[in-house]
């Protein structure tokens, strides 16, 4: 039964993804505000009426949606509202969730490029013609409003937006100062570590993002919020925020250190890398085994323990 508790309401959704449900969260602020929304399947929609109807609520009501991040089990379902319901997130969302066709060319271009540095053996180069397929539970509409760094949404006073990226490179938290609560996106979920996943770099920028720096990064800024309590965007709320984030950071320290013991022995690829962290799994899921690989790879570097050559494919060497 969903029910309010401290002017928020948690709304889990079905999801066709390997991750299962998602959390959404409907906030009593001036507007009833809805933070994510669940991928675009009629499930996902079915579940989000009943469970309005336990508060006496139709999606009718919402009157404005806030997103952590533009991934699609967090805004695909935005297809399934009128267009003129008002859309707040990051900028960086826009080129997600209404992608261009030059946006999906320089998505495939920039991978294609990285395979290459990569050692991606040409049989998987198939695979890049097939990205925009991954937008199949998305959606296609724009943002109305940005929000960035210390902005308070419109209709959500109570609320500060702390950006977030690494998971995603449009992801924010919103944080409530009067008693703590922080609505935490993917940033950090109490059973599993989310991916870092790759990323073409913002418009206008150069060098391709390096997810698990940044995500770190983003970790370590909450250490300075004084946070009672996370929702987060899979799974239950975290209260002990702190521990549960310096454990994950020794555990992504640790297993780093693996793939640089196996640096010491040879030199090897970021495939030959990816192929040994993730044997079983490398072939049906390239992007994102990939995407790990290369995080500890940045990890690596930033501290100092590994360099890579300059010839194609890369060969990093401890
Ligand atoms: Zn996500």
């Amino acid at each position: 039964m969903t029910k309010w508790k401290d002017g928020i309401a948690k709304i889990t959704l079905p999801t066709p993804f390997p991750v299962g449900d998602v959390n959404a969260y409907l906030i009593q602020g001036e507007r009833l505000t809805l933070v994510d929304v669940g991928p675009k399947t009629e499930e996902s929609w079915h579940s989000l009426t009943e469970q309005m109807a336990d508060l006496q609520l139709s999606p009718k009501d919402i009157e404005q949606v806030v997103l952590t991040h533009h991934h699609p089990d967090h805004a695909g379902m935005l297809d399934f509202f009128p267009p003129s319901l008002e859309v707040y997130g990051h900028p960086l969302n826009e080129r997600w969730i209404h992608p261009t066709e030059t946006f999906f060319q320089e998505q495939e271009e920039f991978f294609k490029v990285y395979f290459h540095e990569f050692g991606v053996p040409a049989e998987y180069f198939s695979l890049l013609s097939k990205l925009r397929k991954t937008l199949k539970y998305s959606c296609d509409r724009s943002l109305t409003g940005h929000l960035v760094e210390g902005m308070r949404p419109h209709g959500l006073s109570d609320w500060q937006v702390i950006e977030t990226p690494g998971h995603a490179q449009s992801q924010i938290a919103l944080f409530r100062e009067k008693d703590g609560i922080l609505i935490a996106g993917d940033l950090i979920l109490a059973h599993i570590s989310p991916n870092p996943l790759l990323e073409p770099p913002a418009p206008g920028e150069l060098e391709r993002p390096k997810p698990l720096l940044q995500h770190n990064d983003s970790m370590n800024k909450l250490l300075s919020y004084p946070i009672q309590s996370a929702y987060t965007g899979h799974g239950e709320e975290i209260i002990q925020l702190s521990e549960l984030i310096e454990k994950r950071l020794t555990r992504q320290h640790e297993r780093a250190m693996t793939v640089y013991n196996w640096l010491k022995e040879e030199d090897l690829t970021v495939f030959e890398i990816c192929q040994r962290l993730f044997p079983t799994v490398y072939q049906r899921e390239l992007m994102l085994t990939i995407s790990e690989t290369v995080a500890q790879l940045d990890y690596l570097s930033s501290i100092g323990e590994i360099s890579s050559s300059v010839s194609m494919p890369k060969r990093y060497q401890a």
